[in-house]
C-alpha cells in the first residue's frame, strides 16, 4: 500500500469540489517564492497560498542555487513574452530560524552523505541556513546581480520565525536594474542600497 493512500483521498474531495476548474496558469499574486522544503514551512500554511497565487521552489534551506537561478529566468523570460512592458513579479525568499540544515550535526552528515553519493561537500555546504537573516542577504544578492537581464522582476528577502510564526522582512524589493546603476555609480552604493530593508 502506498504512503501516499491518504494524501489521495485527500485528492478525490478536492477534485469533488471543483476548485481546480478556474484556475489560470498566471498567477494571481505576481510573487515567485524560493523557500525550505521542511514540511513546517509551507507557504500554503504561514503565507496562505492558495492553488493559482504564485509559483513556488522548495529546497534545502530555500537557498538561491543554480538551478533555482534557471527556473526564474526561465519563468521571467516567459512571463516577459506575455507582459513585455509591465512589471512581471517580486521573488521572495524565505528563509526559517530553526533549519535542519544549520543543525551542528549536518556539518557531519555532509561528509558522510559526500562520500557515499560522490556529491560535492561544498555543495551541501552552500545549502547551510545558520543565520537566516545573513543566507538570506546574501541569496537575494545573488539574484539580484544575475538577474540583471530581466529588470521586471524583483527581489525580496525575508526570515519566518517558526517560534511566532511571523514572517520579517529583511532586503527588497530591490531591482537588478537600479543595483546594477547604483554600483555603478561607485562605492558601496549598491550593496547599501539593496541591505536596506
Ligand atoms: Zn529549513
Amino acid at each position: 500500500m502506498s504512503n501516499l493512500r491518504p494524501l489521495l483521498e485527500r485528492n478525490r474531495a478536492f477534485a469533488a469540489t471543483g476548485a481546480h476548474t478556474w484556475l489560470e496558469i498566471l498567477p494571481r499574486q505576481q510573487v515567485f517564492l524560493v523557500t525550505c522544503l521542511d514540511p513546517r514551512v509551507d507557504p500554503a500554511g504561514f503565507l496562505g497560498v492558495e492553488p493559482g497565487d504564485a509559483p513556488v521552489i522548495r529546497n534545502a534551506g530555500g537557498r538561491v542555487t543554480e538551478a533555482v537561478i534557471n527556473d526564474i529566468a526561465f519563468i521571467g523570460c516567459l512571463a516577459k513574452t506575455i507582459i513585455p512592458d509591465g512589471p512581471l513579479f517580486e521573488v521572495a525568499v524565505v528563509h526559517h530560524t530553526g533549519c535542519g540544515t544549520g543543525f551542528p550535526a549536518y556539518a557531519a552528515f555532509q561528509s558522510a552523505f559526500a562520500a557515499r553519493t560522490g556529491m560535492d561537500e561544498a555543495v551541501l555546504a552552500a545549502a547551510e541556513v545558520v543565520d537566516p537573516t545573513v543566507t538570506v542577504r546574501a541569496d537575494v544578492q545573488r539574484l539580484v546581480s544575475t538577474l540583471r537581464a530581466l529588470p521586471q522582476i524583483s527581489v525580496s528577502g525575508h526570515v519566518y520565525d517558526l517560534e511566532t510564526g511571523l514572517v520579517t522582512t529583511i532586503v527588497g524589493p530591490s531591482q537588478p536594474w537600479r543595483a546594477h546603476s547604483l554600483s555603478a555609480v561607485g562605492g558601496d552604493a549598491g550593496a547599501n542600497w539593496l541591505g536596506a530593508g
